[in-house]
């Protein structure tokens, strides 16, 4: 999957301020203290840890033993914090117990053998099998278990599923009315015994079960009874005999339920044609938890089968799924039925995917496969860059994997209603509209979205679907390796997109998510729901992809680390992994003799949050590397010993810019001393081209010697270099290493500058800053800024045209510089951008904006309310989706407060503005000085629709609420948000966001408070 923001946007930098004291935090909201607990779970002693069972534990014979483990886990749970669902241990095996093993668990016989006859003996309660159901207030323990609807004891208490039953096979038959908007669906899934047990406990959420029946190797088909617990989402049928290992049993379930009126599950979609008629669709997300809303299954990634899918329509519609159609069938009232062929491979529940819609689509085949790209009949005429591109990049990683993708056909599908950017369900890839659909005009700079897209959703076809992460803790094995494919493979096949830049600044944005306390291990605990939802974030996906970038660029030759990935593909094809077997594999590729154990280095960089600082201090010809824990917020909780494996890479003046110059140096240990060095060196550049995952301070005149390097010849670094100089010194400032006069004693160099990375990151940092002066009104300081940074970068915004460019990086250049221009009202941009507009709107339609020029000519036309409607009208008749969000930003950045109320209002509602692009208009609308306390109100008046529409802990959420609050930094404001969230308890209190909110307010506040003096002096 890949989230729409992540990359399309310049995320906002949040995190303004350097390492304070302590300070004091909320109890509750404080990240270590918070109590993770379910949703609405009816476990009603606290205690019993969902996720505090021990895998040989799993079984759910009788309650006795349900007892007996609740009161071991219990104990559990304070012996140790550590939860076992880090880590899916192997199936129970019977490796030979030794002594202490058996002492213990003849301790624990004893322990339950006493509670089970104490409970037999309690008066009141028969203990039969099915637990004892009866409310009988003598008993004591009754209430720690599970209650399912029924009222009878659910079989089985984790969160996760028992290991006891595997599935082999679903056969699905769905039957979808699209009218009613509600369907019928039909369930047999095939599975086999792996240990005695006398239950079968699976997923099923928001489904009604109508008929089930149950048969038993080549006995009969026979009716059992099916219980559910809706806490978790599970259903179960419980035995009275057992299933003994080895068997092949076969489970029918036949359901009914609701179309999804929300992004997840087997959802419904409208769209209006251009003739005002209104069209229905439906389609499916399952990824991470929703598979389970549309069929009853064994709803986790390390539950792989294979699938038969049957999909019933009307004869106007038509529908597609994983695998290519098998078969049509005629039946009864004008439904037709589509068969697909049984998928080839084994694959995880969350890649099923199907849809029944009336697409159009066109079609190429690549060596076996054909390839389609299918979208709403009135824009099929936009879906040709995409076919082209997913051609290209197939063909692309066929090769470079040396595995061929194994479907015969994949098929791009843009669905109008989509809440994340794309998602990579096998065979039949769905994707946003503007994530997939570019118009004949379009600029490099639009199709470079499009085709980052397309390269990460096919990247996942190996990483994610034919080798798929154990448990959701590893995402990143997913999410990081299609992100790393996406730059790396857009690189080689399509360099005119210039992908390179969006890569350096995405590197920069994982540095600052990572800088903070609330940040987690790439390779993560994950217990809860929400937890999963909140792995989709830019540790899992950007500091993934940098730290595989890291890893390539230390390893000798451009061919060890695909060798290294093409024997773990190979070795784990149609299999789960964890983190571990990817740096094994990696681990056996060749290395130098200085080169660190791959495993042993990379696990520093994924078991442990955070990345190193390294400081570069020199003392003549004697240079010292030192590194320690980048934090900007000090913890004394957190105050361990980081240590990192860094390749620090480094050029000096005697040769810095060529590939060739690159020295490598293994920092392993605190501190450590480069010997090589020359004294005449001048000066030394840590990080070439910044492709390792640290910030660099330069200590006793190292600043100084590199900045004054840069005032004589821009050109001595590389571009990323001087970018990466750039992002570290504000992230110095923000830490307090340097002072802020140090950072504008940097941008100096600036007037030299012509490249686009160094410059757009200077802009955005100092725009971050401006925002922040403005909502403080800081009046005074705004102006200072203002005409320090059209002093700064005025020669250069004065040299970008305003006509059709083809180069993507000096797309991106301009269209940073005039956006800035005109955001700080300058006034030739400003004229410019309305004479754009003019010429725009009378032409009828003929004449054109430049893509990359949009953005800012709708942002300064909406500041007028006569063009705010005009805008609006053109934003209801636009067809081109890229264009119309463009749109969409201008309307939401108006300054007028009653539109910008509406605008939000708009985007709840659904109907003028789709409900997807409300993260979208919130993060807009907060930019600007009049908006983003109106939004603050807004998402607490509307929290419940809002979680409603996106679950808690989803990248969505987390944009909302980084929008809405990365601009406080007052004491008044922290109280606020912090009241606020302490009051949603279950409803969103526990998610990492939140942290990250409190955490970023504070750090702005306390930049505020160290800085503004040294800014009224500097500026
Ligand atoms: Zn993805």
């Amino acid at each position: 999957m890949i989230e729409n923001r992540m990359f399309e946007e310049e995320p906002d930098v949040v995190d303004l301020a350097k390492e304070s004291t302590t300070f004091p935090t909320s109890q509750a909201l404080d990240p270590d203290d918070v109590v993770y607990e379910p949703r609405s779970s009816r476990l009603l002693v606290r205690g019993l840890g969902e996720n505090d069972m021990d895998e040989d534990d799993e079984d759910c014979e009788s309650s006795a033993r349900l007892l007996g483990m609740s009161f071991m886990n219990r104990s559990a749970a304070h012996r140790s914090l550590s939860s076992p669902y880090t880590r899916q241990g192997a199936p129970r095996s019977c490796a030979r117990p030794s002594a202490r093993t058996l002492v213990v668990c003849m301790l624990f016989l004893v322990i339950v053998a006493s509670m089970t006859m104490v409970l037999y003996f309690l008066p009141g309660c028969t203990f039969t099998r099915s637990g004892c159901p009866k409310t009988n207030t003598t008993i004591p323990f009754e209430k720690v278990y599970p209650v399912s609807t029924s009222g009878e004891v659910f079989p089985w208490a984790q969160l996760r599923l028992p290991r006891s039953i595997r599935p082999l096979s679903y056969d699905l038959t769905l039957n979808p009315d699209l009218d009613s908007m509600t369907f019928t669906g039909r369930t047999i899934i095939h599975m086999s015994v792996l240990h005695n047990t006398k239950c079968i406990v699976l997923h099923s959420a928001y489904l009604n079960i109508t008929k089930a029946t149950f048969k038993l190797g080549d006995g009969q088909a026979r009716g059992v009874t099916v219980l559910e617990y809706k806490p978790r989402e599970q259903i179960a049928v419980a035995f009275t005999e057992v299933l003994k290992t080895g068997q092949d049993c076969v489970l029918t379930l036949e359901y009914s339920a609701n179309l999804s009126h929300t992004y997840d599950g087997f959802y419904n979609s409208s769209y209006t044609e251009k003739d005002g008629s209104k069209r229905v669709l439906a389609a499916t997300q399952f990824e991470p938890l929703s598979a389970r809303k549309a069929f009853p299954c064994f709803d986790a990634p390390d539950f792989k089968a294979t699938f038969l899918i049957r999909i019933r329509r009307k004869p106007n519609h038509l529908s597609l799924s994983n695998m290519p159609k098998a078969k049509t069938t005629q039946l009864p009232n004008d439904v037709i039925e589509d068969e697909f062929e049984k998928t080839s491979v084994n694959m995880s529940t969350y890649l099923v995917a199907f849809i029944v819609a009336n697409f159009t689509h066109i079609s190429r085949n690549v060596s076996e496969t054909q390839v389609s790209v299918y979208s709403v009949p009135e824009k099929w005429e936009h879906t040709d860059y995409a076919l082209d591109t997913g051609c290209k990049l197939l063909e692309f990683y066929n090769g470079f994997f040396e595995i061929n993708y194994p479907l015969k056909k994949l098929d791009l599908v843009a669905i109008p209603d989509f809440l994340a950017g794309a998602m990579e369900n096998w065979g039949l890839i769905t994707f946003r509209e503007t994530s997939l659909l570019v118009g004949k005009q379009s600029s490099n700079l639009e199709k470079q979205v499009v085709a980052s897209v397309i390269a990460h959703e096919l990247a996942h076809q190996w990483f994610g679907n034919l080798v798929t992460m154990r448990w959701w803790n590893d995402l990143w094995l997913n999410e990081g390796f299609a992100t790393y494919m996406q730059y790396m493979s857009l690189q080689t096949v399509f360099p005119q997109l210039d992908i390179g830049n969006l890569f350096l600044a995405v590197r920069f944005r994982a540095l600052d998510k990572d800088a903070l306390n609330s940040s987690h291990a790439v390779s993560t605990e994950v217990n809860k729901p929400e937890q999963v939802e909140e792995m989709f974030d830019s540790v899992s996906y950007e500091k993934g992809a940098s730290i595989l970038l890291m890893l390539n660029a230390s390893l000798p030759g451009d061919q060890q680390f695909r060798k290294g990935i093409i024997q773990y593909l190979k070795e784990f094809s149609g299999l789960n992994t964890d983190t571990n077997d990817l740096w094994n594999s990696l681990t056996q590729v060749e290395v130098s003799a200085q080169h660190p154990n791959v495993s042993e280095m990379m696990s520093s960089w994924t078991s442990q949050k955070g990345f190193p600082l390294v400081t570069v201090s020199r003392k003549g010809g004697q240079v010292t590397l030192t590194q320690e824990h980048f934090r900007l917020t000090s913890d004394n909780a957190t105050q361990t010993s980081s240590l990192w494996i860094i390749p620090v890479t480094y050029v000096t003046d005697n040769c810095s810019v060529a590939p060739e110059c690159r020295r490598t140096f293994y920092l392993k240990t605190k501190s450590e001393t480069l010997k090589e060095l020359p004294e005449s060196v001048k000066w030394v550049k840590v990080n070439y081209r910044n492709t390792g995952f640290y910030i660099t301070h330069y200590e006793d005149g190292g600043w100084a010697a590199l900045i004054d390097a840069l005032s004589h010849n821009v050109s001595v670094l590389t571009h990323e270099d001087r970018a990466s100089l750039v992002h570290n010194m504000f992230a110095l400032s923000r830490l307090g290493r340097v002072s802020f006069h140090q950072v504008l004693h940097l941008l100096k160099y600036m007037s030299n500058e012509t490249h686009t990375s160094p410059v757009t990151e200077a802009l955005l940092q100092l725009g971050v800053i401006y925002r922040l002066l403005d909502k403080r009104q800081e009046h005074r300081l705004v102006a200072r800024m203002k005409s320090y940074i059209l002093h700064q970068f005025g020669s250069l915004m004065d040299k970008q045209t305003w006509e059709e460019e083809d180069s993507v990086s000096k797309q991106e250049l301009r269209s940073a510089l005039l956006g800035m221009a005109c955001s700080l009202n300058e006034e030739k941009c400003i004229s410019q951008s309305r004479a754009l507009f003019k010429q725009y709107v009378e032409s009828n339609g003929t004449s054109r904006i430049p893509g990359d020029l949009q953005q800012v000519v709708f942002t300064v036309a909406a500041q007028s309310n006569e063009d705010w409607a005009t805008l609006l009208t053109m934003y209801g008749q636009a067809t081109y989706d890229a264009e119309k969000r463009k749109m969409l930003r201008g309307l939401a950045s108006t300054q007028d407060a009653r539109l910008i109320v509406w605008v939000l209002k708009a985007g709840l509602r659904g109907d003028v503005i789709q409900t997807q692009e409300l993260p979208l208009v919130i993060s807009t609308v907060c930019n600007g000085f009049t908006g983003y306390l109106f939004v603050w109100d807004f998402i607490q008046e509307n929290w419940d629709s809002l979680i409603e529409k996106f679950p808690v802990g989803s990248f969505a959420i987390q944009t909302i609420i980084k929008s809405a609050t990365s601009h406080f930094s007052t004491q008044a404001h922290l109280d606020q948000v912090q009241g606020f969230f302490y009051s949603l308890r279950e409803r969103g209190s526990q998610m990492r966001s939140v942290q990250e909110a409190l955490e970023t307010i504070r750090l702005n506040q306390r930049w505020m408070e160290k800085n503004l003096a040294t800014l009224e002096k500097w500026l």
